[in-house]
């Protein structure tokens, strides 16, 4: 039995993640020293300004290692500087605009990657009912996925209406009428599942 998802009810999808980018992460996660977490931090190299990135320091965790000790007037609190215990690489990127951006990328790679830590092509088979109820939020979740998505409307006693969801264009399109279970496949691709409809017993 497939498991349907009520698209309303399921929150925002994880965007499909480029395999590109999965494989990129994925290399670079390994060149990381063991222990080295997956966020990253904006960091003061040797100059006055937060210019360089490096990952988080996981050795410190209560404020007690990066304070500047010989601080005018007290020890100071130094979150942003690099100590003994800081992991490598510390990498001096020359612009403070530039290096939170980094950061700020890396980050929100990182938290997608829990998310759904997939390449596209290796996303979960998902299925959807559509209905009246659930068309508008499969429309949004099929563009999102960037397949062109519309209402698809037929004729019916001299009056146009909506009877379910067209996805995609051109000679590759399918189209899903309410009742019908729509497919998204491993590869990116959409089919329909047809409503079975009561034939009255015939063999
Ligand atoms: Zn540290």
């Amino acid at each position: 039995m497939s498991t349907l998802i009520d698209p309303l009810d399921d929150g925002p999808m994880p965007q499909p993640l480029r395999a590109d980018v999965a494989a990129a992460r994925t290399a670079s996660a390994n060149l990381l020293p063991d222990g080295v977490g997956t966020r990253w931090r904006a960091i003061y190299t040797d100059s006055e300004s937060p210019t360089g990135i490096a990952p988080v320091c996981t050795a410190e965790s209560d404020g007690e290692r990066h304070v500047i000790a010989d601080y005018p007037g007290g020890p100071a609190p130094d979150p942003d500087g690099v100590y003994d215990c800081c992991p490598d690489p510390q990498i001096e990127i020359g612009s403070v605009p530039l290096a939170a951006y980094l950061v700020a990328l890396l980050n929100a790679d990182a938290a997608v990657a829990e998310e759904g830590d997939t390449p596209a092509a290796a996303l979960p088979t998902t299925e959807w009912l559509l209905t009246p109820d659930t068309l508008a939020a499969i429309d949004d979740l099929i563009d999102r996925d960037g397949v062109f998505a519309k209402g698809y409307y037929e004729r019916i006693s001299d009056s146009t209406v909506i009877t379910g969801l067209r996805i995609g264009s051109g000679p590759g399109r399918v189209v899903a009428r309410f009742g019908d279970t729509i497919v998204r496949h491993a590869d990116g691709t959409y089919s329909v599942r047809h409503a079975v409809v009561e034939t009255g017993g015939a063999a």
